[in-house]
């Protein structure tokens, strides 16, 4: 079964942009444009991975990071954040929030779908571990 991926961004641009750097992969994508529908759309589809914008309108990524890991179901789920005015001290600030992982923007070519590749195989990789104790 394909991997679920709910891709959280504002821009239209830089959304089309995750969706064609996720293109040859079979993944199955899921969007939302702002905290509210991402955290709606989460919790009904449960996606295996999230890519998560910081820079959003009223609720901002990392707030929306905030709520999901209060949700027992998204503990552990892999959160990738994005963010295109990177600055000291961000990628601490995201990881503080609860992403797994921070990306600055522009994304290289291969990069997204390197570190989703190996953030799903490590997820799968804790579920065996847990399964075996
Ligand atoms: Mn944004």
């Amino acid at each position: 079964m394909s991997k679920k991926i709910l891709i959280v961004e504002d821009n239209p641009q830089n959304m089309r942009l995750v969706e064609m750097a996720l293109s040859a992969e079979s993944y199955f994508l899921l969007e939302a444009t702002n905290g509210e529908e991402a955290l709606e759309i989460a919790k009904q589809e449960r996606p295996d991975l999230i890519i998560m914008d910081v820079q959003l309108p009223q609720m901002s990524g990392l707030e929306v990071t905030r709520k999901l890991r209060e949700i027992p179901e998204f503990n552990r789920t892999p959160i990738i954040a994005v963010t295109a005015y990177a600055m000291k001290g961000d990628e601490e600030k995201a990881l503080d929030a609860g992403c797994s992982a921070y990306l600055s923007k522009p994304i290289r070519a291969r990069e997204l779908p390197n570190l989703i590749a190996k953030m799903l195989l490590q997820r799968q990789e804790e579920d065996k571990g847990y399964e075996g104790t």
